[in-house]
């Protein structure tokens, strides 16, 4: 199923060479080198545990207090899964209802489009300087590269997004851009780039910022946002905010552009109730964000404030597609962060070890609908498989299964390296045959002996060795859990 490019027709985004060649900074190092340097870096380490700590316990805390809270992530993820089934509908219904009230609206097949299609808006208009909020998509298509490129200057205006791009940095989290810097490190950047002595204390530091963008707010031409979502029968383009920035980028500027993938779309404003109950609660543990920002239609004759043009532009980029994909329930993910806070493996290594826009195991998933499953072939083992994500997630998104079915892809395509291809092969071989299961386990004793100290192999040597280099392989038991249950049939 494809959904409807009403608006591609309509408004058709003027596709300059210059703005499709643009593509996305190339990380050199490897995963595994990169996560070796995350677990070596002591500063990113002590934010890591002090943010996610909070953000769990936070999130566990609110969700005790809230009994009807299962029945509403049941029921989010039935909305999730019947827009899907009817995006096209929703999409058209969306579009229609945003032109009725003003608007104009726009369809994205891929990343150089949505960016060809903001640019094109923001050089009719004329625009000098651009003010956004916060949004994960305009991350995705490298939005900020693509406008300075153009010549115009974008300031952030959510406050991580303020501090990472002060330290020319990428986000690092979905809800928390700057989770990797402690208040000293942020403390020390402002102090540079602002020349003067700066406390560490975030009261002193949000001041700062909220002095330097006030100015901002006021001369911009443009504000540009994301979307959580975008309701279809009225309409509306919904912002989820904890700082008021949404408010100012939506209704200062004269023009404001919103861009969403497709999947955002929700029919109506009660399926908005519901999602605006579980997603706070999912990503701060705070019952309600502090701003939810609901935009219809540019100001009106009558209004003070709000643009004189609204730009909603829908993105595909690669999403239709997952449709009918392997990566389908993905398309659910309202971007909460929940996951990322209980994975073992990003608290470790943080968010830039992964390497691309979107980290965690939520993250691993977006990577392999962006950029094909290729671009996954490290990533989709950074994964415990301990369930935790799909155990917190407000929409209860399998990811666990998902990250499974993307192993099994890249062995069956041969993506995966031979030596993992091979070892896999091998214990399949070996675990369809119970007869020869039972006898590995008296050999791999006999193997291990060398290596065995109190109960755990704390070291192996060559290829092995990098699994013991980080953590203890426990030692094959002394008596099997099938030996010890051979014996007691005996004894019976
Ligand atoms: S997958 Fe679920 S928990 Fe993770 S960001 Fe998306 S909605 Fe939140």
């Amino acid at each position: 199923m494809a959904p409807a490019k009403p608006a591609l027709e309509r408004s058709g985004p003027h596709l300059r060479e210059e703005d499709t060649l643009l593509s996305a900074p190339v990380e050199s190092r490897s995963f595994p080198e990169r996560a070796a340097g995350a677990t070596r870096d002591r500063f990113l380490q002590q934010a890591l545990t002090i943010a996610t700590t909070r953000f769990v316990a936070s999130r566990d805390e609110v969700f005790a207090a809230f009994p009807q809270g299962d029945a509403l992530r049941d029921r989010a993820r039935q909305i999730k899964e019947a827009v899907l089934q009817r995006l096209d509908h929703y999409l058209e219904q969306l579009t229609a209802n945003v032109e009725r009230a003003g608007g104009h609206v726009h369809f994205a097949t891929t990343a150089e489009e949505a960016r060809a299609i903001i640019l094109d808006i923001a050089r009719r208009n004329q625009v000098k300087l651009i003010v956004k909020g916060k949004s994960m998509a305009a991350e995705e298509i490298h939005l900020n590269e693509a406008l300075e490129h153009a010549g115009m200057a974008v300031a952030e205006t959510d406050l991580g997004e303020y501090i990472i791009q002060l330290a020319h940095e990428r986000p690092s989290h979905i809800i928390a851009p700057a989770i990797h810097k402690t208040k000293a490190q942020i403390a020390d950047l402002f102090a540079r780039e602002l020349r003067r002595e700066v406390a560490a204390d975030p009261e002193v530091i949000t001041r700062l910022a909220r002095g330097t963008l006030r100015e901002k707010f006021l001369q911009a031409d443009m504000g540009i946002t994301g979307a959580n979502f975008a309701v279809a029968d009225t309409g509306t383009i919904v912002l989820v905010t904890n700082e008021g920035n949404g408010r100012m980028v939506t209704s200062l500027p004269r023009v404001h552009v919103a861009l969403m993938g497709v999947e955002k779309v929700i029919p109506s404003m009660t399926d908005l109730v519901i999602f605006l109950q579980i997603l706070a609660r999912s990503a701060t543990g705070q019952k309600l964000s502090s701003y939810t920002t609901l935009v219809r239609g540019p100001r009106r004759p009558t209004e003070l404030e709000g643009p004189q043009e609204l730009h909603l532009v829908l993105m595909d980029n690669g999403r239709v597609r997952q449709l009918a994909g392997t990566l389908r329930e993905a398309l659910y993910c309202l971007r909460c962060g929940a996951c990322l806070n209980v994975c073992p493996v990003y608290r470790q290594i943080g968010g830039h070890a992964y390497g691309d826009t979107y980290p965690g195991p939520i993250g691993i998933l977006m990577t392999a609908m962006l950029r094909g499953t290729p671009a996954v072939k490290d990533l989709a083992h950074a994964s415990s498989l301990c369930g935790a994500c799909a155990e917190v997630c407000p929409v209860r998104i399998d990811i666990p299964r998902m990250l499974i079915e993307l192993r099994e892809h890249l062995d069956r395509e041969k993506i995966a390296p031979w030596p993992e291809r091979l070892l896999f092969k091998a214990c399949g071989w070996l675990l369809g045959r119970p007869a020869l299961y039972r006898l590995a386990a008296p050999l791999a004793r006999l193997g291990q002996a060398p290596f065995v100290r109190d109960g755990r192999i704390r070291s192996l040597p060559s290829f092995f060795g990098r699994w013991t280099r980080t953590r203890d392989l426990p030692a094959v038991a002394a008596r099997t859990f099938g030996e010890r249950w051979a014996a007691l049939a005996r004894e019976a």
